[in-house]
C-alpha cells in the first residue's frame, strides 16, 4: 500500500491560469470506477500519456485524474518556453555528451511537432509562436557560459546568432545585457491555455476527473486509487504526477520539489511599449541557471521568473512567494528602468521536479505501475514526449527514443532528511547569491 504524505496545493496567483480562455472543469469523481488504464496527473506528461493510450487502445477506457483543475499545477505555471535544444544545466556547455544531446534534441523536436499539430488541429488559443529564445548574460561568468554554449552548439551543428550589447536594445528594448546567444528553434506559448485546451480535446475514450486528489494507492491483483469520495480500480497505472510520486513512496528521496516563481505586469500601454522599444514579443533565459527568465508576451505583458525554494511537501508557501515578489521587483526595475514600478498583476510559484543528476525517470516502477517523472524544469517538451512514448512502449512499440529513455539510470539517490533539506537549501541559496546581477 502506498499512502500519500502530501497532496498538491498551489497558490491562486498564476497569471497564465486566470488569463486563459474560460472553460468548465470536468467534475470531480465519486463512487467506484473500473478501467484498464489510470493516468495520475494531468500536466503535460499525463495529458500526452492519456491521449496516446487512447489512440493505441481504442477499445479501452482511460481514466485521467487531476487533483486540482487542469492548468492550475506546474504545467500551467511555467514560463512557456518549449525548448528544442538540449539544456543540460549540469554540463559546462549545456550540451554535454553529444550522443545524449542528439537524442534529447530529437525528443524535443518530437514534442514540438506534436504541440504544433494539436494547437492547429484543435484551434487552441495559446499564443504559440516560433520566436526562438535569447540566452542573455550580464556578469563575466555569464558571458563565459555563452561562449561555452556556443561551442556546444557548434559541436551539435545547431544554428545560433551571437548578439552584442550594442544591438540588443533593438531586439529586447532593454540595454541591461552585455551579450545574448539567440537560437531560433524554441517555441513560446501560454502554458495554462495550452494544457486547458488539450484537456478539452481529449479522445472520447479518456475520462478526465479534475479536483480529485488521490490519497492512497493499494496494490493487489488490481491497483486501487482511493480519494475522499470514492476509488478507481485499474489494471495498470501510469504515474505522471511529478515529484508527488515520491509522496506515495515511489523513488523515495530522489525527486526534489524545487519551487520557482514568476510575476507578470499588466499590459503595457502603447506609450510604455514605445518607451521600451525592441521586438513585440520575445523570451530570454539566463546564462546562469539561478538567474532571471523574462518574457514579453504577445498581449504586451512582461513576465519575470527567478528565485527558488525547496518545498519538501510540494505545496506552496506564502513566505517564499513574498520573498520572490520582492526579488522580482528588483530584477524588473534593474532591467527596465524606463518602466520602473510598472505594477505586477500576478505573482505565483510552482514546483519543478528536479533530480541531483538532472536525469528523469521513465519505465516500470512496480508490477503494472509505470512512470514518466522528473522533467528537471523542462517539462513542456520533455513531459509531452515522455508521456507519449510511455504509452507507445506499453503498446509494445520500441524505437530509438524509447530505448534511450529506458537506458537512463534515472534520478540518483539523495541523503535522508534533515540532511536533504539542509543540502538543497544551501545549494539554492549559494547559487542565487552567486548569480549576482543575473538574478
Ligand atoms: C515558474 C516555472 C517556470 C517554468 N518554466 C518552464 C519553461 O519555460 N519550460 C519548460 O519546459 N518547463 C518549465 N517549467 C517546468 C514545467 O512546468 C514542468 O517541468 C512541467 O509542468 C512538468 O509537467 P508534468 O506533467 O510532468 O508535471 P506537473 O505539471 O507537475 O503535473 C503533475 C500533476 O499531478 C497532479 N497531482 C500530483 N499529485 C496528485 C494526487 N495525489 N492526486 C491527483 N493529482 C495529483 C498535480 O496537481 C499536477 O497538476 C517551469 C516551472 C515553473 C514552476
Amino acid at each position: 500500500m502506498y499512502r500519500n504524505t502530501s497532496t498538491p496545493a498551489d497558490d491562486d496567483g498564476c497569471g497564465w491560469f486566470h488569463l486563459s480562455p474560460p472553460r468548465h472543469a470536468r467534475p470531480a469523481h465519486s463512487g467506484r470506477t473500473k478501467a484498464r488504464w489510470v493516468v495520475l496527473g494531468a500536466g503535460f506528461t499525463g495529458l500526452a500519456a492519456a491521449r496516446q493510450l487512447a489512440l493505441k487502445f481504442p477499445q479501452d477506457e482511460i481514466v485521467l485524474i487531476e487533483g486540482q483543475q487542469v492548468g492550475y499545477g506546474a504545467s500551467g505555471r511555467n514560463s512557456g518556453f518549449a525548448i528544442d535544444l538540449p539544456h543540460d544545466i549540469g554540463a559546462p556547455d549545456y550540451i554535454g555528451d553529444p550522443a545524449t544531446a542528439r537524442m534529447n534534441l530529437k525528443l524535443n523536436h518530437f514534442a514540438q511537432s506534436m504541440i504544433r499539430t494539436w494547437v492547429a488541429d484543435y484551434s487552441i488559443d495559446c499564443q504559440l509562436r516560433s520566436d526562438g529564445k535569447y540566452q542573455a548574460a550580464v556578469e563575466d561568468k555569464g558571458l563565459a557560459v555563452l561562449q561555452a554554449y556556443r561551442s556546444g552548439l557548434d559541436k551539435l551543428g545547431q544554428p545560433y546568432e551571437m548578439i552584442d550589447a550594442r544591438d540588443l536594445p533593438e531586439h529586447l528594448g532593454t540595454s541591461f545585457y552585455r551579450q545574448a546567444l539567440y537560437t531560433p528553434g524554441t517555441m513560446l506559448l501560454q502554458p495554462a491555455a495550452l494544457v486547458r485546451g488539450l484537456a478539452d480535446n481529449l479522445p472520447a475514450n479518456v475520462s478526465l476527473y479534475e479536483n480529485t486528489v488521490i490519497t492512497r494507492i493499494e496494490q493487489g491483483d488490481k491497483i486501487t486509487l482511493l480519494h475522499a469520495d470514492g476509488e478507481f480500480v485499474a489494471d495498470e497505472l501510469l504515474l505522471c504526477n511529478n515529484a508527488f510520486a515520491s509522496h506515495f513512496g515511489f523513488l523515495p528521496g530522489r525527486l526534489l520539489p524545487v519551487f520557482t516563481y514568476a510575476s507578470m505586469t499588466r499590459p503595457l500601454t502603447e506609450e510604455e511599449q514605445a518607451r521600451l522599444g525592441g521586438k513585440q514579443a520575445w523570451g530570454i533565459i539566463p546564462a546562469d541557471p539561478f538567474g532571471t527568465t523574462l518574457r514579453r508576451t504577445p498581449d504586451q505583458r512582461l513576465l519575470v521568473r527567478n528565485s527558488f525554494s525547496f518545498n519538501a511537501s510540494g505545496q506552496a508557501q506564502q513566505r517564499f512567494l513574498d520573498r520572490a515578489a520582492r526579488q522580482h521587483r528588483t530584477s524588473f526595475d534593474r532591467r527596465f528602468p524606463m518602466l520602473a514600478n510598472t505594477p505586477f498583476d500576478y505573482t505565483w510559484g510552482g514546483s519543478m521536479c528536479m533530480s541531483r543528476n538532472h536525469l528523469s525517470y521513465f519505465g516500470s516502477l512496480a508490477p503494472n505501475v509505470y512512470a514518466a517523472l522528473c522533467c528537471n524544469g523542462l517539462g513542456i517538451t520533455r513531459g509531452t514526449a515522455t508521456g507519449t512514448l510511455l504509452a507507445n512502449w506499453l503498446a509494445g512499440e520500441q524505437d530509438e527514443l524509447t530505448a534511450f529513455l529506458l537506458s537512463s539510470p534515472g534520478p540518483n539517490r539523495n541523503p535522508p532528511e534533515p540532511l536533504l533539506s539542509l543540502g538543497v537549501n544551501l545549494n539554492l541559496n549559494w547559487g542565487q547569491r552567486r548569480a549576482g546581477l543575473e538574478a
